[in-house]
């Protein structure tokens, strides 16, 4: 892993201790705790604006959370005892995103106003980069925030950007607190037309096609989440052949790097010309590694080094990820459709493009 230099503390003044400043006591979820704020609203800023390409690659390697988590302890070495929080939950995912990778990170629960639920790195596009230039990889960073509510009323979000000076722009309420509006909601920010502007709703039964924007938000966040139970359907069994190959074969963990891992890190010049070019990461070809795979492999472990050749995660948060959603999702989506207008009698299904 590649070393990054910590970033020099400053001590916010409005952070406060457990206590907090709900002097009152009205329940008001106000006083951000120190460790989780300095994390997400200052460490991992400040560390990306010093080396993007740095974080890009620790972020995309398999020991991710394992150094997210070491950043988290420094944080917390820095503060009174009484001060530090538990890691727990913290994690990292890696989408790409035509020429852009996105790692968005999870924090560990945030519940109090200005806590993040999640942050983002974008980093691209990559055509922008020079050649041999990837420490200057363009970067921002963004993160959906605990908005503020009072007792009794619906939880809101806050959405946000740190920029290099730093500054916090806040722009406004957010989507909630769910990683795939958080994406969402980046794609569009970033100027790309995410899935969502071009996804069409069609019926199962008739094959009838509707614009999303015809349906309330109630119905479209039901078609949201039938879509991503079937994502997590799909995926959980890929994370499960990951997971029984990696106990057998451990020593896979470091050498089944991903196609993007393998590109950023690539000394091949013709490999670099294409990425800097602005060839998108999914067009270019990886070169076959000198891999030796060990013996007597079953179908589902071939299985699951293909999928690693495509996939960057840490296997247990994304295991544990997939499959509490998988199971909060399931009872949802087997209660609740979205009725066929044409027909009535098909289901209607979100059809990501
Ligand atoms: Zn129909």
């Amino acid at each position: 892993m590649c070393f990054m230099k910590l970033p020099r503390f400053f001590k916010r003044q409005a952070s406060s201790s457990d206590d907090g400043f709900d002097a009152a006591g009205l329940g008001l979820n106000l006083g951000a705790r120190t460790h989780h704020y300095q994390f997400a609203h200052w460490m991992l800023p400040q560390m990306g604006f010093q080396e993007s390409g740095h974080m890009l690659v620790s972020l995309t390697r398999s020991d991710a959370s394992e150094f997210l988590k070491s950043l988290w302890q420094s944080v917390g070495n820095e503060l009174p005892r009484q001060e530090r929080l538990s890691p727990d939950g913290l994690s990292c995912l890696i989408r790409k995103f035509d020429d852009y990778a996105i790692a968005i990170i999870t924090l560990p629960k945030a519940f109090r106003v200005t806590e993040a639920y999640y942050t983002a790195f974008t980093f691209g596009p990559v055509s922008t980069v020079p050649k041999g230039q990837l420490h200057s990889l363009p970067m921002r960073y963004f993160a959906l925030e605990v908005g503020f509510s009072m007792p009794g009323e619906p939880s809101r979000t806050v959405f946000s950007e740190w920029t290099r000076e730093p500054s916090h722009i806040n722009m406004g309420d957010g989507p909630k607190p769910e990683v795939e509006a958080f994406f969402t909601k980046i794609c569009e920010l970033i100027g790309k037309s995410a899935d969502v502007a071009t996804e069409a709703v069609v019926c199962n039964s008739c094959a009838a096609t509707f614009p999303s924007t015809v349906f309330s938000q109630e119905e479209y966040t039901l078609l949201q989440d039938y879509l991503t139970y079937t994502e997590f359907n799909a995926e959980l069994p890929m994370l499960l052949k990951v997971k029984s190959l990696y106990e057998r074969h451990p020593e896979l963990i470091i050498q089944l790097q991903s196609d993007l891992e393998k590109l950023l890190e690539s000394t091949d010049p013709e490999i670099q010309d294409k990425i800097y070019s602005g060839i998108p990461f999914d067009e270019i070809e990886v070169p076959v590694d000198k891999l030796t795979l060990p013996e007597g492999l079953s179908k589902d472990d071939e299985e699951a080094i293909e999928y690693l050749r495509t996939a960057t995660f840490a296997l247990e948060p994304r295991l544990q990820f997939v499959s509490e959603n998988r199971a909060r999702l399931e009872p949802i989506v087997e209660r609740n459709f979205v009725l066929c207008p044409t027909c009535k009698t098909g289901h209607l299904i979100l059809n990501p493009q």
